[in-house]
């Protein structure tokens, strides 16, 4: 590959808002045949919305919203701003803490409060029917947040967010080029199939925990080099470990620093054109 060719390839892009940081990532784009997509932001909007409320509507959303008032996660918004809309007022918290992947936990007036999903239940306290009742909310492509306070489940809440409307179709024109698509997120494993479904991808990978999606793309860079395409602060060592790490221009600092793409219009088009782009530029130059 010569520099000019390169230079031609990156600059154009970068018009088109695809950032390119060099001509490796580049070239190494070209030989790419998985790739990897985090859900939540990536294939999603990120823009997640409370739709369903079950048990004592006022209490449920007053807790978690108490608790969530002090986490950044995507899902914490969705819930403060469904208790702004209904004039619920958060409650102070001692003793906050976010788990990975998980939730948060606090103190409410010297009584343990747990917002989160089913990994932070005690088998205990989740009775059949309310595992039948959030089971029914994921398969509707729901994120549930239980709300549990003093050990008593106090209900739960729905949360969906929309894939964005070009990820359907971005996700097609990789699969028509031969490429495998696929799937990784700490959701759910009943949310993250009913997404899947709705935009076509081959595989779905869920209840992945941040510290172990390096691993799972190293896991399918046995089947040959993998880009992977992600926004989060946990989606950092993935970015880094994949052979082309693409990030969202919406995402996090630190998904922006360990991409060596990055997408300006966070749009999953933009993906196809970059790959396009590495065939053009060195099929041209061979
Ligand atoms: P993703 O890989 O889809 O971007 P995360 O790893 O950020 O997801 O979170 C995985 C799961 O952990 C969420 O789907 C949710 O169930 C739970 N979770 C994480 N943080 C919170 C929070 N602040 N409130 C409620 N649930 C949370
Ligand atoms: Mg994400």
């Amino acid at each position: 590959a010569t520099p000019t060719a390169l230079m031609v390839g990156t600059g154009r892009s970068a018009k088109l808002g695809i950032l390119i940081k060099n001509g490796e990532v580049l070239e190494a784009a070209n030989t790419v045949k998985t790739v990897v997509f985090d859900k939540t932001g990536t294939i999603t909007k990120g823009k997640p919305e409370v739709t369903d409320v079950l048990g004592d509507q006022q209490r449920v959303i007053q807790v978690a919203a108490s608790l969530e008032s002090a986490s950044e996660h995507p899902l914490a918004a969705a819930i403060l701003t469904a208790a702004k809309q209904q004039g619920i007022t958060p409650q102070a918290v001692q003793e906050f803490e976010a788990v990975q992947g998980k939730g948060v936990r606090a103190q409410i007036n010297g009584h343990e409060a747990v917002v989160g999903n089913e990994k932070l239940v005690d088998s205990e306290i989740l009775s059949p029917e309310w595992a039948a009742q959030i089971a029914a909310l994921q398969n509707e492509a729901k994120t549930v947040v239980v709300v549990i306070l003093a050990h008593q489940l106090l209900g739960v809440i729905g949360i969906q967010d929309a894939p964005k409307p070009s990820s359907q179709a971005a996700i097609a024109a990789l699969k028509q080029r031969g490429l495998q698509t696929v799937m990784l997120t700490g959701d759910n494993e009943g949310v993250a199939r009913a997404i899947g479904q709705q935009v076509g991808i081959d595989q779905v990978i869920a209840d992945v925990l941040p510290g172990d999606k390096a691993t799972a793309i190293k896991e399918l860079q046995k089947n040959g080099p993998v880009a992977f395409v992600g926004d989060g602060i946990n989606d950092a060592p993935a970015l880094t470990t994949a052979d082309v790490g693409i990030a969202m221009g919406s995402g996090t600092d630190i998904a922006i620093e360990s991409g060596g793409i990055v997408l300006v219009k966070n749009d999953l088009q933009d993906v196809v054109r970059a790959l396009e782009l590495s065939k053009k530029t060195f099929n041209r130059i061979k």
